[in-house]
């Protein structure tokens, strides 16, 4: 079958004019064969949740490219999808494109993968911490591609952890019943469970640094994320643009502790909209 690949490029700058010439590039790339108007609507979801990926998260230091693949599947529109981190940072997905702009907008798929993207590939053995950043950060992206307002994306944050709270309540360390429960394939609570760094980190950004932890991110884009490549350089960085020490501290608590220390009493940051087109 002959292989159609069309590669768009959507530039994307933010800020006042003139200040932030530079954004971050998106290469949508066709896999199989949709139609013009199904590629319309693909192309304007993926734009949607980039811009509020890099808006939220900051811009790239690298050329982003999206691949789309048919999937037949009807359950959902993103049935599946994953990262490449080798020699180029993307995601592949793939789609049941019978669905409309708005359940694509609805889903969590793409703020979850994209937003990985934004620290280094940190390998199998630290999937809690990088699952977990990019949970907490998907709600993130859609509170600013306004797909979910600030209460409900609250609301989910609280429904995930009431769903998880059970799980770590155990005298077992937090590392040793993660990896049980990835063996378990009880993948959400691997997930959930790492967030519950992420939502400490952001909490204690704001008592501590007056910051986010959305805010840490951004200036870490160029500040380590070009040259870091294992999860040590990554706390040193964070803790270097943060100037503190809570990123370190987080990490040894969840790698050291018990699931019950680490996990219960997160509490669900209180998020600072800010308004960064004005
Ligand atoms: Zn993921």
């Amino acid at each position: 079958m002959l292989k159609l690949i069309f590669i768009l490029y959507f530039v994307f700058s933010f800020g006042d004019a003139g200040q932030e010439p530079e954004g971050s590039m998106t290469n949508i790339i066709w896999e199989d064969q949709f139609t013009a108007s199904e590629k319309e609507k693909l192309t304007i979801w993926l734009q949607r949740i980039s811009s509020a990926v890099f808006e939220t998260l900051g811009e790239y230091p690298f050329e982003v490219n999206l691949y789309l693949h048919r999937n037949e599947n009807k359950n959902e529109p993103v049935p599946w999808a994953h990262t490449v981190r080798d020699d180029e940072e993307g995601v592949h997905f793939y789609v049941c494109a019978d669905y409309s702009l708005g359940d694509f907008m609805n889903d969590w798929t793409a703020p979850h993968e994209i937003s990985h993207l934004s620290i280094p590939y940190l390998g199998k053995k630290n999937l809690w911490f990088s699952e977990g950043y990019a949970s907490y950060m998907q709600y993130r992206v859609m509170l600013q591609a306004d797909v979910l307002t600030a209460d409900e994306m609250t609301d989910r944050y609280i429904s995930k952890l009431q769903n998880i709270s059970p799980v770590y309540d155990s005298d077992e360390r937090f590392l040793a019943l993660s990896g049980q429960l990835r063996s378990q394939h009880n993948y959400p609570a691997v997930y959930w469970g790492g967030a519950c760094l992420f939502m400490q980190a952001d909490s204690m950004l704001k008592s501590e640094r007056n910051m986010s932890l959305p805010e840490i991110i951004k200036q870490y884009q160029s500040r380590g994320r070009s040259t870091d490549d294992n999860l040590d350089d990554l706390i040193a960085s964070l803790d270097e643009v943060s100037q503190s020490t809570i990123f370190s501290d987080l990490v040894n608590k969840f790698q050291n502790e018990t699931a019950r220390e680490a996990v219960l009493n997160t509490p669900v940051p209180e998020i600072i909209i800010t308004t960064e087109k004005d």
